[in-house]
C-alpha cells in the first residue's frame, strides 16, 4: 500500500523534531544497546515495563512467583520470545507483583484513560496475574485525570478492548485525502 505513494523517509533527531511523532519518541532500546545492557543493570526507575528483558528480570527475581511455580509447576510454562525467557500462565505472560503497577499505569495512560473494563480486558489479552482486575479497578478509580474528566455517570455501553501496539512499525495507518474536485 505504502509503495503506491511517492513518499520519502527522513530521519530527524529527537531534539530537532519539535512536533514529535510516535516513532521518534517511543522508548524502545535498540538491539546493540540491548546487548550491552546486562539484566542486572536495569534501572528500575527508568525501565520500560513492556520490554521483554524487563519482564523477564522481574519474573526471575520475584520470590512469590518462584514459590508459586514450585508449588504448582504444571500451571506455568516457560517460553523463549526473541531469545528472552518468559514465564507464561495459560498462554499469557505472568506479571510479577513488582511490575504489575507500572504495566497497568502504562496501558491506562497510553490508551488515553479508558475505563476499568476496557483497561483490564486490553491488558488481559496478553498478561495475567493474581488480582489483576482489582489492581486495575484501584488504579483507574483513583486516576486523577479520569476523576477530573468524569462529568456524569451516564452509561454509553461497552467499548471493545483496544489492541495496544507496543513496537514501532508493528502497525502502519495511512490517512487518505481526496481526490479534490473544484
Ligand atoms: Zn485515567
Amino acid at each position: 500500500m505504502i509503495n503506491l505513494i511517492a513518499c520519502q523517509f527522513k530521519y530527524t533527531p529527537g531534539k530537532d523534531n519539535v512536533v514529535a511523532d510516535m516513532v521518534s519518541r517511543y522508548p524502545i532500546i535498540n538491539v546493540n544497546e540491548q546487548a550491552v545492557h546486562e539484566m542486572n543493570n536495569i534501572d528500575e526507575d527508568d525501565e520500560f515495563p513492556l520490554d521483554f528483558k524487563v519482564i523477564s528480570h522481574h519474573q526471575i527475581t520475584n520470590n512469590m512467583l518462584k514459590q508459586s511455580m514450585i508449588a504448582n509447576p504444571k500451571l506455568y510454562q516457560t517460553k523463549f520470545v526473541n531469545n528472552i525467557k518468559l514465564i507464561f500462565f495459560k498462554n499469557k505472560v505472568v506479571l510479577p507483583s513488582s511490575l504489575v503497577q507500572s504495566v497497568v499505569s502504562w496501558y491506562h495512560d497510553n490508551l488515553n484513560h479508558p475505563g476499568i473494563q476496557r483497561t483490564f480486558e486490553t491488558i488481559n489479552m496478553h498478561f495475567t496475574c493474581k488480582g489483576l482486575r482489582r489492581i486495575v479497578e484501584t488504579h483507574v478509580s483513583s486516576c486523577p485525570i479520569c476523576i477530573k474528566q468524569k462529568i456524569s455517570n451516564k452509561q454509553y455501553g461497552h467499548l471493545p478492548p483496544s489492541t495496544a501496539i507496543y513496537r514501532p512499525w508493528e502497525c502502519v495507518h495511512i490517512d487518505l485525502f481526496g481526490p479534490l474536485t473544484f
